[in-house]
């Protein structure tokens, strides 16, 4: 079976696997005895919010980063996978209440928690509906209420526990839903799953992470503001392999267990004694203080994640690297792997930077002309004076000129990696020329 087949089979089974989760709850309701005397909307309801929470149960196995998951679709098409269903979860979930309301107006009393008439299932409901809605708006509004990141994430991760607990709180003091032996034990499988990814997340993986540290081993400075890491295991044999073009989380000044994790693609090659290479820009506050690391300096690394690379594509008679700024670095990793390995693959690297000074590997680059069989074309905003290259952005134009002209499907393959504007204009430019969708790999550094 080739890659691309086992990909389609292995994405097309975690779907199935996801709608059978989250309409679980609604099939145990069909094939079990059905509660008697209840209208048809008050069932309705409460079916929406059963799904609702069952699909919040399994957000967080979404984040949880479980390689095989992520493996068929690359990690920032589950995220957005993620932020988007979220807010039809919510939906769902508000849909509950709201139509009780509707049907039933007196239950509207019960949102008075502080009124001792008001039983504990209600107040539980409440209370995790308020955690959704801040949940909701601190995730659809963190950059306009200017939330930093670091502390956006522990109040998501916080809220979000608090929702799913106080649901499932909600569920078994009503209990009528779930006065059944096979009921029970669906709910019982979803705690127990739930609880099961929460102690994965934060304290099995950070404890596996704290065994296997890294050291620092290299800092040094780069074109483009950015600054080049080399990481040494310590005490084990490290990552050895990894597919040119992942990433992985870094944790520096802070133990796993505070969650305070970035993420970076490599942008070395594998190496045989497990050594890793990353390259930062510094864009913000973790990445200001990379210039600071000194060698011999504790860091933990998590991975290798995502599927942004050649070798997802080993038939690919052309491959094409569409880089911008700091985008360059899983083009890196993987133009200095097919070096390493004598490849003569046909490769086009499509670069674009604002000014001639800042691009980052602009001498590593032009060296690795003379080991692959690769064009380079430099795409400059500010170019110098009698700057002969290309001048502006990566347009459609451009694209049409430079692109090989062969569209049969997986003959060329695309990868593209830059600011989150060049990449929405460059992903419809290459629709635009005629490029299959199937062909082009985006990566975007902005998850959140
Ligand atoms: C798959 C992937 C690969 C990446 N590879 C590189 C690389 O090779 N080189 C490079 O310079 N940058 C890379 N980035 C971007 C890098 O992760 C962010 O620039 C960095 O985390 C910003 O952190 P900060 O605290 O310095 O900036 P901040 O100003 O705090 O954050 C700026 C933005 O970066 C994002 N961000 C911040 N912290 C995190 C976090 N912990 N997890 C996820 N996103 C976060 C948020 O969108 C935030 O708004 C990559 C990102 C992803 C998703």
């Amino acid at each position: 079976m080739n890659v691309s087949t086992r990909r389609i089979l292995q994405g097309s089974a975690w779907i199935l696997l996801y709608l059978l989760l989250t309409l679980a709850p609604l099939l145990v309701l069909f094939v079990d005895q059905r509660p008697a005397g209840r209208e048809f909307w008050r069932d309705f309801s409460v079916a929406l919010g059963f799904c609702g929470l069952a699909m919040m149960a399994l957000q967080f196995a979404l984040t949880a980063r479980f390689k095989t998951l992520k493996a068929p679709y690359g990690s920032d098409i589950v995220y957005y996978f993620h932020k988007r269903i979220s807010i039809a979860t919510f939906l769902l979930i508000l849909a509950h209440p709201i139509l009780l309301f509707v049907f039933s107006p007196d239950l509207l009393r019960l949102l008075n928690i502080f009124d001792p008439q008001t039983p504990w299932r209600a107040r539980f409901a409440v209370t995790s509906l308020l955690a959704l809605i801040g949940l909701v708006v601190f995730s659809v509004w963190r950059k306009k209420l200017k939330i930093e990141y670091t502390r956006w994430r522990v109040t998501h991760g916080l809220l979000a526990t608090a929702g799913v607990a106080l649901g499932l709180a909600h569920i078994v003091g009503v209990g009528y839903y779930v006065n059944t032996p096979l009921k029970r034990w669906l709910w019982i499988g979803y705690a127990t799953f739930w609880v099961g990814l929460l102690l994965w997340v934060r304290i099995i993986k950070p404890f596996l992470l704290l065994r296997r540290p890294y050291v620092v081993e290299q800092v040094q400075a780069e074109r483009g503001n950015a600054w080049s890491l080399i990481l040494k295991p310590q005490g084990h044999p490290g990552i050895r392999h990894f597919q040119p073009g992942q990433f992985a989380w870094i944790t520096a000044w802070d133990s796993p267990f505070a969650d305070s994790e970035h993420p970076f693609s490599f942008s070395t090659a594998p190496h045989p004694e497990g050594k890793l290479g990353f390259t930062i820009k510094e864009l913000g506050d973790f990445t200001a203080r990379i210039k600071e690391m000194q060698p011999g300096q504790t860091v933990y690394v998590d991975g290798p994640f995502g599927s942004f690379s050649c070798d997802q594509h080993p038939h690919a008679q052309n491959l094409v690297f569409i880089a911008g700024g700091i985008g360059i670095t899983p083009m890196m990793s993987m133009l200095r792997t097919l070096a390493e390995r004598g490849d003569r693959l046909p490769l086009l690297l499509i670069y674009a930077n604002r000014d001639w000074e800042s691009v980052t590997f602009r001498e590593e680059i032009e060296g690795l002309r003379t080991r692959l069989n690769l064009t380079v074309l430099h795409v400059l905003e500010r170019p110098p004076e009698n700057w002969q290259g290309e001048r502006g952005y990566v347009t459609a134009a451009l694209l049409q000129r430079v692109l090989p002209t062969d569209r049969t499907p997986n003959h060329t393959e695309i990868f593209l990696c830059g600011p989150q504007p060049m990449m929405d204009a460059v992903e419809k430019a290459l629709v635009q020329v005629g490029v299959p969708m199937g062909d082009f790999h985006s990566e975007r550094f902005d998850l959140v």
